[in-house]
């Protein structure tokens, strides 16, 4: 994705653009509100970073004219802790997220993301966890340089722990997800399915990916 980067800050903004661009973005950065809304008038952009607090024309205002420009850029605002009114206006003036300094980049990379994907900018068809690789489009699963080979439904559970990763699935989530039912309890058909796709997935490789949350479910992540 081509990714704008409005932040003052200069080691905070050379920390995100070198953290996106290990994801194979492409990163501009602009250091002050007049150069950052001149960079988002003039070209195409799939999310545009913005900070609140900037020298020159702040955040908000440089909002304002990217919305006013009648662009529907997925705008990222980064706000100060305690400044709870700038995030309700950034948000009132049409910022579609907002994430609250300091955060983990973690936790940035996956907010990115998901406006990429909401502007349909993100077209890659392959998910990763760790060197868990998934190409939704040809629905074939690698695990480092091994393939993987999985039946429809296999592919199908896997492909919803990877979406879902880091979130605990119950055996109801995962049953109405994969069977669009839900199974009578007493039914350990869930548990069957996932125990075949750890042992495609896992079994060889001494990072496990799935993980069995005690009494809630299961989890995919990285240890
Ligand atoms: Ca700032």
């Amino acid at each position: 994705m081509k990714i704008l980067i409005i932040e003052d800050e200069k080691k905070v903004a050379r920390f995100l653009k070198l953290g996106l661009e290990a994801e194979h973005h492409q990163v501009d950065n602009s250091f002050d509100g007049e150069s950052g809304e001149k960079l988002a008038l003039a070209r195409e952009y799939d999310v545009i970073v913005l900070d609140i607090m900037l020298p020159g024309k702040n955040g908000i205002e440089v909002l304002k004219s990217i919305r006013k420009s009648g662009r529907s850029t997925p705008v990222l605002i980064l706000t100060a802790k305690g400044t709870l009114e700038d995030k309700v206006e950034g948000l009132d003036e049409g910022a579609d997220d907002y994430l609250v300094k300091p955060f983990a980049f973690a936790e940035f990379i996956a907010r990115v993301r998901s406006l990429g994907r909401r502007s349909g900018a993100d077209k890659s068809t392959v998910l990763r966890v760790a060197d868990l690789e998934l190409d939704t489009m040809k629905r074939k699963a690698k695990r480092g340089d091994r393939e993987i080979e999985l039946t429809n439904r296999e592919y199908a559970l896997l492909e919803y722990f990877v979406r879902n990763a880091n979130r605990v699935l119950t055996r109801t989530l995962i049953s109405e997800h994969i069977w669009e039912y839900n199974f009578d309890t007493g039914t350990n058909i869930v548990e069957v399915y996932v125990n075949k796709l750890r042992k495609k997935i896992d079994s060889d490789s001494t990072n496990k990916l799935i993980h069995t949350v005690r009494g809630a479910g299961y989890m995919m992540k990285i240890e």
